[in-house]
């Protein structure tokens, strides 16, 4: 048998082409782990399975709340089948509390809880270190069109309200996340890439501990155990079902 294509190798991820079925790619969770433009680099064992996991879960939830997405089945320790989208070069944040550079660039403290959540666009782009960019400079660089734009903002929130709702179940508050869309064949937009502790800011309620990448990017130390409980109080709240 002839080893899978391999159509794309990203810091997290590798996409592969899927025999026999030419709507459908096969995503594997890799155990790297990378922060500020892959200047930082590190990985550990068991981050690829749980991250898969906790992406699944999320994903199959989701739909459940009325939010499509790519996911389609998972597949082995570490696989995903997901339908084949063509990107939106943008990376959608949701902020529900301030955290990081930007409570840093507006001079507010870390934890500052906004009143109502707030969306924002960056330009996909590894080389420009994914800019912010406004809703005006997407539709004149002909990124996204006015009518896509709104799309994203509702499907965006839509995703904040159920996950803020999971993650709370969980014992987690959902400060800010980072998703990705796609169009599938027939233009329709949806919700693809991934949803895990690497691209969600997720603190304790109890304790304020961070549980996400800002381990890693901050040297917290406990980064697979951090992942590993995040998973293990998904499970354990049947996967909010
Ligand atoms: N994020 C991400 N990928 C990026 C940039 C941000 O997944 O390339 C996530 C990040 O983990 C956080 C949220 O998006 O949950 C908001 O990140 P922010 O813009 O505050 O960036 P940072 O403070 O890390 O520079």
């Amino acid at each position: 048998m002839s080893s899978p294509e391999l159509l794309y190798e990203g810091k997290a991820k590798k996409i592969f082409r899927l025999a026999g079925e030419p709507d459908h790619v096969l995503m594997e969770f890799k155990d790297s782990l990378t922060a500020f433009n892959a200047l930082k680099k590190g990985s550990f064992d068991s981050k690829g399975p749980v991250n898969r996991d906790i992406a699944s879960l999320i994903f199959a939830f989701l739909r459940g709340r009325g939010v499509d997405s790519h996911w389609v089945r998972d597949e082995g320790e570490r696989g995903m089948v997901a339908r084949r989208v063509e990107i939106i070069p943008l990376e959608v944040v949701v902020r529900n509390v301030l955290a990081g550079s930007t409570a840093k660039k507006l001079g507010l403290e870390e934890g500052r809880v906004l009143p109502r959540p707030l969306v924002e666009f960056y330009f996909k782009n590894d080389e420009l270190q994914d800019p912010f960019v406004s809703d005006d400079q997407i539709e004149i660089l002909g990124i996204a069109s006015a009518a896509d734009l709104a799309e994203l903002k509702k499907q965006a929130l839509r995703v904040n309200e159920g996950l803020k709702d999971l993650f709370h179940r969980a014992g987690l508050r959902l400060v800010d996340f980072k998703i990705e869309f796609g169009r599938d064949k027939a233009g329709k937009i949806l919700l693809a890439d991934e949803i895990t502790p690497d691209c969600c800011r997720l603190w304790d309620e109890k304790t304020n501990e961070k549980m996400d990448k800002d381990r890693f990017r901050r040297d917290l130390g406990q980064v697979k155990e951090s992942y590993e409980q995040v998973l293990q109080r998904l499970r354990q709240i049947g996967g909010g079902k």
